[in-house]
């Protein structure tokens, strides 16, 4: 029996996590669970999971989940002691940490210190502080498992080649619902529209980066991170249909790609039983009905976004921070109809043109980087 923790547990990510428990329940036990807000889907996941310790983010969260299982044998914690809690508790062996942001840092880093393996969603956390979490993950010898399904892709088609004979990443794109768009057609393009995505069910934020290729722009970081490759060797490839997940090429000239239908289940599940493969119901791809598979090089003139994470990378310190925590205001103020669609990359390249790169930054330069551009934002209106 495995025991996991599950941070964000009422999202995306975290319930089809809940889906594999739920279908692995012979294999597989939770122990804690940790969202921000949504106390009924909290609720419910306590009385058919049974974890030892809940978490809420905010206070009267806290306080009205506990008044509503109070005949659980469950404890519930808030805030970020509650995660830290969450992170460090002895009874889990894997951490799934799908919570949206840099929150998920400090637990993270958290549960690497307490030896526990990540399975990691929450991108951001790598983005901004890989230079942190990947040498204390070698150090105490734990493992960082990808669940974003590129990296997944990128994981699975490695299986243990040395590191010296990868030539690139090829790094799959759908290319969101605005490929083939310019800049004039993106110009009117309304939340609801950028909701829409072709071939993914996923969170509110990363859907709104995926139009944007700001999301590709994070999963590159992310790579250089999990896979410690430079960025030059990160070819991103606009795939439309979704079915290759990513690839690797090696010195050789051998590409090896990992392909399967788009379901994120496929992923969480490998990264919980890796290194087992476990069966998986209904999700074949069926190569008569697809026909044909097309790649396309990413527009990175329009979509500028993407050009941008590029140089936040080369760039290093702090600005892949400030590139994030700049997505991640404009992207809310899209999301409130205050800014139109195309600000949001004008944001994030003000932000860094604004911002003195730090070297080699700690938890609390990266949160200080986090809070000196939401200030910036305010204060340019
Ligand atoms: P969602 O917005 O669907 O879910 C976010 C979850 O985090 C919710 O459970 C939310 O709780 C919880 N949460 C947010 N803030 C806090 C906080 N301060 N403390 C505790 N819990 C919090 O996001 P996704 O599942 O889409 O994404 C999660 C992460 O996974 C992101 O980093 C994303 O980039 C990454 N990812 C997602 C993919 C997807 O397919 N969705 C694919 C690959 C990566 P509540 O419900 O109460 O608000």
């Amino acid at each position: 029996m495995k025991r996991i923790a599950v941070l964000g547990s009422t999202g995306s990510i975290g319930t089809q996590t809940l889906e594999i428990v739920r279908n692995n329940g012979d294999a597989l036990e939770v122990t804690a669970l940790a969202a921000s807000s949504n106390v009924a889907l909290m609720e419910a996941q306590i009385r058919e999971f049974r974890p030892r310790l809940a978490v809420m983010w905010s206070a009267q969260a806290a306080e009205e989940l506990r008044l509503r299982v109070a005949d659980c044998p469950v404890r519930v914690a808030q805030g970020m002691d509650g995660l830290l809690e969450i992170a460090s508790m002895p009874e889990a062996e894997v951490l799934v940490t799908a919570i949206v942001g840099m929150i998920g840092i400090k637990p993270t880093i958290e549960a690497i210190r307490a030896g526990k393996d990540i399975a990691l969603a929450n991108k951001e956390t790598l983005v901004c502080a890989g230079h942190i979490i990947m040498p204390l993950a070698r150090e105490r010898g734990v493992s960082i498992l990808p669940v974003d399904s590129e990296h997944s892709a990128i994981f699975q088609s490695l299986n243990g080649e040395p590191k010296g004979k990868i030539s690139r990443i090829l790094l799959t794109a759908s290319g969101g619902p605005f490929r083939g768009w310019n800049r004039e057609r993106l110009a009117g393009v309304q939340v609801e529209d950028a909701l829409k995505h072709p071939n993914w069910a996923m969170g509110r934020k990363i859907t709104i980066d995926s139009s944007t290729l700001v999301n590709k722009g994070l999963e590159v970081m992310e790579a250089k991170w999990l896979f410690g490759v430079e960025p030059s060797q990160i070819q991103v490839v606009v795939h439309p249909q979704s079915i290759i997940h990513s690839m690797v090429e090696y010195i050789d000239g051998a590409v090896i790609a990992q392909l399967g239908v788009p379901d994120m289940k496929l992923p969480i599940q490998y990264a919980l039983f890796y290194p087992d493969r476990k069966a998986m119901r209904d999700n074949r791809v069926d190569f008569f009905s697809l026909g044909s598979l097309t790649f396309e090089e990413p527009d990175m003139e329009t979509f500028y976004g993407l050009k941008l994470a590029y140089r936040a990378l080369e760039q290093g310190g702090s600005m892949p921070t400030v590139y994030n925590a700049a997505n991640e205001r404009a992207v809310a103020l899209f999301l409130e109809r205050r800014i139109g669609y195309l600000q949001i990359p004008e944001l994030i390249q003000r932000c860094m043109e604004h911002h003195e790169v730090m070297r080699q930054p700690g938890v609390e330069e990266i949160l200080a980087a986090e809070q000196s551009v939401y200030d910036y934002i305010s204060e340019i209106g």
